[in-house]
This record gives structure tokens, sequence and C-alpha cells, in this order.
């Protein structure tokens, strides 16, 4: 803007670059430097001593802190009838000029102070716009993770509720902000996989009463130490699905403020509404697969990963007339009234000061208001308020502190801040589904392996039986054929040998007689020719003899390759049979594999679920299960999100897991190469080792063993911290406590202790080693190994749990072994006074934690008890605390017992009289 606009004539107004514009989208807001943006897409404003505000504009998602300055509107509420009668002489005590986004405040008739907003609303805005301007970017906002704040401030009357409030039955232009961000959130979930639910409150006198269970009036504000988050766990959440139910929840709401105020005999003017919408999104597209394409299940585990999901919250505060501010006291408040409207409205406007003026101190704990309303000014949420004002000269004073509340707010700065967080109870839901499916997959696949191998060995069988009967069928044809033609073939020549006998001897008697000489010849010519007749023949016999052999032989040999080649398939068949109880065994291998993953998931799955419960016990702890009896039937359609409690969840957990997967494998799991595995191993192990029933169990299986190597080998904390955890239970049995020394745990816990820096390891060890320091046959063993002093090194963290924890150990130690010295097994002074306690314990004797005085009350008492003490306890300030003790101690036992004590003492006594202390 022009650099002539400045201070000079503008009381308040502000130096801004450009003009501010507050409805452009959140989602398509652009970076650009230079002219820092907020996440409204409007410049930063640069105050004087004040940096220009960098980073990016919009929910930029991989960037999750941004600033944002709270965005400021101003609305001006149409004349009432009154005010067109009575003021109809009098021009307005202010002059809009929308454009510019400036306001003039009348001062007289020829001044004037002029003032500029991020967005100046006339009396003839619509409620659509003003929703648009205001409200929309917050909601976007609020759908991408964020928390946002709507707010009213103004004068009773100018129209706040008019604003925010409206349901707009009568004509849905009037709807309010409310309702249109209702709207909004609903038009942009998915009912599959996202949630809204909603609390509506009044907060009036500093109590929080509940507007949707009318019982419900003392609700309490509940800070998360860690965070700072503030919440109220107390309050009835309804899940919303549609805008009806929402529009009767607001009905409902409206009208049991309106009773509870009738009952109080007050109005709605002197209480702050407070509307909170929780819109919990779950983010897709970033969780891995179950298994990698290529179905190696190895990566199986590694690869699941919880969804993310975006909690936002609206919170849409309907705030108390300011006017209540300057007018408390006076008109008929009570000073009561007076006293706590006052407190809340004027905390509010003091911590938006202080943080307008970037002052070191915010009183934000000064009133419930601005407790609840922390996040919105100076935190993490985008906000935007809007300062209604009317037209009337007669409240001009009202007006102008209105204005001037707005100015200041405007110069409040946000860090803005995604809320996002994993998604673990689905995930749990989601491994659980594939746990299963994975099971039975396997199952269906073994069972069909199975099925194949058996067919495929009865095919083969059934072959090679075949091919054996139809060899020997062929060889035994073949035999009986050759047989046969043999033995034709002998008879043949029998009887060809036959016929040629008969005609050779007929021939010869027929020659004889007649004439010799030639007869002779004759007969010589006639035998030789039948006999070269003869030998042909035979010769043609024999030939053809040869080749029925030959023919034979041919055949025999034919057999034979036959005979090889069925040799030969069926050593193939033997081949592919070994083959296959290759990959049997093979299949088998991955089969141990898989188990294992199965075991893993499991252990994981478990975990995850003890985490899940967690979660929800907390919740339940908030518990909002009073809803039903207030609502009833009314509301019958609304779910209430925690009633589906099968109350039974870790235990048979537990005892599902021990049954399915075994201890030993657990234990196994606590040696794996990967650290998330053995992580979760040592949780499962510790949340086992918390139930007394498995602890015998897990020392059998040699758990202790384990845990205590996993505090000599582990590097990281959280693994330490656990197995600590475990062991401080396993500490709890006599025998256990036993093993633990011999294995060296005193030096291993020492260990621990000095490298810990978080307090819940240190207490968890100091838990273990307090435990110790109870038995009575372990004490000079536990204190020439160190623990003594271990256990004072830790009273360097000062968490209270710690200290308690420590407390507890030296009570332990010192009553057993006050025990041994009056058996006459323990002579001279105490171990604690020789390794320096008696400091601390004079020092914390009176701990206003109830449970570390406790503790050393009791120490002080047994270490009393023996004289040999008695000089150390003096010079070291002790006996001051025994009288203390024996005087004011709540526990009458331990009071009776530090009277007895110095009674019986002479050495107490002897001082105490020097001392003059009366006794
Ligand atoms: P507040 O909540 O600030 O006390 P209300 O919202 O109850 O004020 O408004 C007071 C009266 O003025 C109501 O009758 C309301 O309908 C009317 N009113 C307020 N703002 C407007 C507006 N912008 N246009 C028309 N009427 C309005
Ligand atoms: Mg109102």
């Amino acid at each position: 803007m022009a650099s002539g606009y400045r201070n000079g004539t503008t009381k308040g107004a502000l130096k801004v670059d450009r003009p501010l514009s507050m409805n452009s989208n959140v989602k398509t807001s652009s970076i650009k430097s230079k002219s820092a943006q907020s996440p409204y897409n409007a410049p930063a404003i640069r105050r004087s001593g004040q940096a220009p505000i960098s980073g990016s504009a919009g929910p930029v998602k991989d960037d999750s802190v941004v600033s944002g300055r709270v965005r400021v509107a101003v609305r001006l509420r149409p004349r009432n009838a009154e005010e067109l009668v009575a003021d109809a002489d009098f021009a307005d005590c202010v002059e809009l000029q929308p454009e510019l986004k400036r306001l003039k405040l009348r001062k007289n008739n020829w001044d004037s102070d002029t003032y500029e907003f991020d967005e100046v609303l006339t009396e003839f805005a619509s409620q659509k716009r003003v929703y648009e301007v205001v409200a929309k970017p917050v909601v976007e906002s609020v759908l991408d993770g964020y928390n946002g704040t709507v707010m009213a401030y103004g004068q009773t009357g100018t129209g706040k509720t008019f604003t925010l409030g409206r349901l707009g039955e009568e004509d849905t232009a009037y709807r309010g902000i409310m309702v249109r961000s209702m709207e909004d959130i609903l038009a942009n979930i998915s009912p599959e996989t996202d949630s809204v639910s909603v609390s509506y409150l009044q907060l009036y006198m500093e109590t929080i009463q509940d507007l949707l269970d009318p019982a419900n009036d003392n609700i309490s504000i509940v800070e998360d130490p860690k965070t700072g988050d503030v919440s109220l766990p107390g309050a009835t959440l309804v899940e919303v699905r549609d805008q009806q139910s929402f529009v009767e929840l607001l009905r409902f709401g409206e009208a049991h403020r309106f009773a509870a105020n009738t009952k109080l005999n007050t109005e709605s003017s002197r209480s702050h509404a407070i509307l909170m919408v929780h819109v919990k999104r779950s983010i897709k597209g970033r969780e891995s697969s179950i298994l990698s394409e290529n179905g190696n299940t190895s990566h199986l585990v590694k690869s699941f990963k919880p969804s993310l999901v975006r909690k936002g919250k609206l919170v849409v505060v309907d705030l108390a007339g300011s006017e209540r501010i300057d007018k408390s006291g006076s008109e008929g408040h009570t000073l009561e009234e007076a006293k706590s409207i006052n407190l809340s409205l004027s905390a509010l406007g003091k911590c938006i000061n202080a943080l307008a003026e970037n002052s070191a101190h915010v009183p934000v704990r000064d009133s419930k208001l601005t407790r609840l309303l922390r996040d919105s000014f100076g935190g993490t949420a985008r906000t935007s308020l809007v300062v209604t004002i009317g037209p009337s000269p007669r409240h001009r004073g009202e007006t102008a502190s209105t204005i001037m509340f707005g100015q200041r707010a405007m110069k409040v700065e946000n860090m803005v801040k995604i809320k996002e967080e994993f998604d673990y109870k689905g995930l749990a839901r989601r491994l659980d589904i594939q746990l299963d499916k994975l099971i039975s997959e396997h199952e269906r696949q073994q069972k069909a392996f199975e099925d194949e191998i058996e067919r495929i060995t009865i095919d083969a069988q059934h072959r090679i039986s075949e091919a054996e009967k139809s060899y020997a069928d062929a060889l035994e044809k073949e035999r009986l054929k050759y047989q046969r033609d043999y033995m034709e073939s002998i008879k043949n020549l029998e009887e060809q040998w036959a016929i040629d006998q008969k005609k050779h001897c007929n021939d010869r008697i027929g020659s004889g007689p007649k004439d010799g000489c030639l007869d002779k010849t004759c007969n010589r010519e006639g035998s030789s020719a039948s006999i070269s007749e003869e030998v042909a023949e035979v010769k043609k016999a024999l030939e053809n003899e040869i080749c029925l052999r030959k023919a034979a032989e041919e055949e025999v040999n034919n057999l034979k390759s036959q005979l090889v080649q069925w040799k030969r398939s069926e050593a193939a068949g033997n081949a592919e049979i070994i083959k296959l109880r290759k990959m049997l065994e093979d299949e088998a291998h991955q089969k141990v594999k898989l188990e294992e993953e199965i075991t893993i998931l499991r252990s994981q799955l478990l975990q995850l679920s003890f985490e899940a419960e967690e979660t929800r016990r907390s919740l339940d702890r908030g518990g909002s299960g009073k809803f039903l009896n207030g609502l009833g039937s009314l509301m019958s359609q609304v779910r209430h999100p925690h009633l589906k409690d099968p109350g039974n969840g870790p235990k048979a957990s537990i005892a599902k897991l021990f049954e399915q997967v075994g201890l030993q494998k657990i234990l196994s799991l606590l040696e794996s190469e990967d650290a998330d595995v053995r992580i979760h191993a040592v949780k499962v192990v510790a949340n086992l080792a918390a139930e007394e029933a498995n602890q015998e169990k897990i020392v059998e299986a040699g758990g202790l063993t384990s845990l205590l190597m996993l505090l000599r080998s582990s590097e990281d904390e959280m693994i330490c911290r656990v197995a600590a955890g475990a062991i401080a239970n396993l500490a709890m049995s006599e025998t256990n406590q036993e093993l633990i020394m011999a294995q060296g745990g005193i030096s291993l816990l020492s260990m621990t202790a000095a490298d810990a820096e978080d307090p819940q390891t240190l207490r968890m060890v100091a838990g273990a080693i307090a435990n110790l320091c109870g038995n009575d046959k372990l004490q000079t063993k536990l204190r020439g190994e160190g623990g003594i002093k271990a256990l004072l090194g830790m009273v360097r963290c000062g968490h209270p749990d710690v200290l308690a924890q420590v407390a507890r150990g030296i009570a332990n130690f010192a009553k057993c072994e006050s025990r041994a010295s009056t058996q006459g097994s323990k002579t001279g002074r105490s171990f604690l006074i020789d390794d320096g306690a008696l400091p601390w314990i004079v020092q914390n004797a009176n701990n206003e934690a109830s449970p570390i005085r406790r503790h050393i009350e009791l120490a002080l008492c047994h270490l009393a008890q023996h004289e040999v003490n008695a000089k150390d306890m003096i010079s070291g300030g002790a006996l001051w605390e025994l009288v203390r003790i024996s005087r004011d101690c709540s526990r009458e036992d331990i009071r009776n017992l530090a009277q007895r004590t110095l009674t019986s003492s002479p050495t107490f006594q002897a001082e105490m009289r020097r001392l003059r202390i009366e006794f």
C-alpha cells in the first residue's frame, strides 16, 4: 500500500505491503519470496523490529510447519428496527471501504480514524460470502490435517451468533459458519476411511459444561505435558455421519444451553459457546503392498507400513459479549460472575496483547478460555477472527474497543503445523487379514503340491509296469513263434529226407538185373544226379533256414533295442521323481522361512494390538461413555465411537501368541539381525513378563539371560528401556533376584543407568535395582558390586518417577540391613551411609511427592534403629527430619515408628536434650 498511509492519523493501523485477501484458496496458494506469504495467500504483516516472515505458503505436504498470522475480518450489522428509529437523525459511527479493506471510525463530525483489516464485510455481506472469506480457508486447512479456529468477538447484539451459529432452517441463505463448515467437511471426506466427530460446550464462570450431555457440567481441561496439547477427555464426542444429524446436535446443544442459562439465571451472551470438530482422514497411496511383486516373502515384514492419518481439529468459538469486560461488576452482576466473565475475556485480551507485542510472557494459564485457545493464538492452528460491530453511534465506545481488539489480534503470529500420525490400529487390522490370507494360501499350495506329486508318482508307476508287461508279452510271443518256425522247418527237413530216402531205394531196385554195365553206369549216373539234386535242395533249405534265422535275429535285436528304450524312459521317470523330490525339499524350506516370517508378523501384530489397545484405553479413560445416557433415543442414529470394546484385548492376544508362536521362538527373535524385530520381540517379552503367570516360564526358557544379554549388547536405548522393565518385573521373585545377581545383573544395570538419559529408562533400571535391594541374602553382594552407587547416580535425572524408585530401593535396603543388624549378621555402620546416601536422603525426606517422601521416611526410621548410625545421622541433619516425621508424618505407623526410635536411642535423646528439642 501507499507509504503515505501511516500512523499519523491512523491509530493502530498497520503497514501492509499490498491489499490482503482472505478468500484465496489455501491449496492453490503459491510460494513467493520477498513479500513472504501467510497461509491464506496473504502477505505477512511486517512489524517494526521484526524480521520479515519467511516460509512457504499453504499446507505444503512435506513442509509441515509454516508461519501464519491470525486473520481478522470486521463485520458490520445492519441497523435494527430500534436503531432505524432512534438513530434516524444520526450517521453510523463507522464508514466502511470494503474495496480498500478499510474501516473509518468516526471521532466527531470532521475527524475519523482509519483501520485496515484482512477483510471488511459490510451490512450487505451475505452469510455465504462471510463463510467463504472467514472460515472456508480454515476448514480446508483442517481437512489437510491442521488445527483451525474460527472465532467471533464483539458486543452483545452485533451478530456473533448470527455469523457462527445460525442454523438457517427457515432459509438456507442464513446458514452460519458452523453449519456451512460441516457441510464442506462432509463433502470432502470419504466415509469408509475417514471420520468426523464433534463436541459442543459452554464455558460459563470458569466452568465447562457439556451441551450434548446436560448432566456433565464440570469438564476439566487436560494438557499433555510433552506436547502441550489441550484436550477435554470428559466431553461427549459424537460421530457425525450426515448434515442432518449435525444440525440436530446443534439444535440439541442450543436447547440445552438455553435451559442451563435459565437455570443459572443468565443468558447466552454471558457465556462462551465452543464447538469442536475432530476430522480424521487417512492418507492413501502411502502404504506399500504386503508382498513385493516377485512374491519374495522376505521383504514382507519390512515393507509393511501403517498408513498415515491426518487429524485436524476445527474449533468454532462464539465468545461472550465483549461489553462484559468493561461493564462487569456493574449492572447487577454477581461478584462471582463478574470476576469470571472478566477473567476469561480479559485474559484473552491480555494474551493477545502479549503476543502482539512479542512479549516474553503470555499469561495463557490465567483462564480456562485461554488454556482452551492456547493453540489458536500463538500456537500451531490457523486462526480466523471475525469482529462484529453495530452501526449505532451510541455504542461508539464498545465499537472502538472491539476494533482495537481486532487490530491487536492481527499482529499475532502462529506457527501452523500439520497433525499427522500413523494408523497403527488400521495396520494391525490389515496385518491380521493379510496373515490369515497368507496362511490359507500357503496351506492351499501345499495341498495342491502334494496332490500333484502323488498323481505323477502313480502315473509313472503305471507306465513302467505297463511297459514291462508289454515287453514281456512281446518277448514271449517272439520266442514261441521262433520255436514254432524252427520245429516246422525241422519237420519239413525230416519229411524231405524221408521222401528222398524212399525214392533212392526204389530207383536202385528197378534197374538191377537187366543190363549190368549200362545199368551200372546208368545207375551211377542216375544216383549222382539225384544226390546233386538232393544237395541243391538241402542247400536251398539251408539258405531258407539261414534267412529265417537272420529274421529271427533281427527280431531279437529289435526287441533288445526296444528294451533299452523302455529302460531309458524308466530312468527318465526316475529322474523326474528325484527332481520333484528336490522341489518338495525346497518347498519345505520355504515353508520354514514363511513360518518364521509369520512368527515375526504375529509378534508385530501383538505389539501393535498392544499399542492400539493402549491408545484405545487412554482414549477411553478420557471416556465419552456418558453420551448414551444423555442423549438417549434422540440421537440413536449417531454411533458411539468406542462402544464395541471386546474388553479382553491384550491378555487374550498374549495367551494366543504364547500358544501359536511359542516362547522359545519369541525369545529367539531377541537375537534377530533386524533391529525392528528385536524391538518388537523385547516388547512382547516385556509384556509377557508383566504377567506373573508367565514369569517362571520365561526364566526357564532362558529369557532372563537373553534380556540381560540385551542390556550388555544393545546400544538402542529403547531396547535397554524395555529390557530393563522386563527385568524389573522378573526381579520380583526371590529366585529370580538370585539369578539376576549371579549373572552379573547389578553391573549390567549400573552400566545402563550410567549411559541412559531418558527418565523412563532410568525408572525401569532403578525399579529393578530397588527390587534387588529388598532381598536379605543379596545385601553384601549388591553393595559390593556398586548397586547403591548406581541408584544414587540416577538421582541426577531429577524426574519424580525415577526418584521414587531410588527412594524405594534405599528403603528396601535399609530395611534388610536393619534386620541383619538386629540378627547380628551385620555389624558396623550402614552401607548406605558408607556409600554417601545420607545427604540425598536428608534432602528429600520432605519431598513433596508422597511416594518419594514415604520411602525416605521409612529408610530414616530403619537407619535410626541402630546406634552405630546415630552419630552420622545427627551430623548429617537427619535428626531434625526424624523429629519432623515423629510429629507430622501423615501415616500413623511411620509416625509411631519414628517416635519409638527416637525414644529408644540414647544418642538421639542426649542430642535432643542438648538442642532443647521437646519430645
Ligand atoms: P450476538 O450473538 O453478537 O449477541 P446476534 O447474533 O444474536 O448477536 O444478533 C443480534 C440480532 O441481530 C439478531 O436478531 C440477529 O438476527 C440480528 N443480526 C445480526 N447480524 C445480522 C446481519 N448481518 N444481518 C441481519 N441481521 C443480523
Ligand atoms: Mg450471541
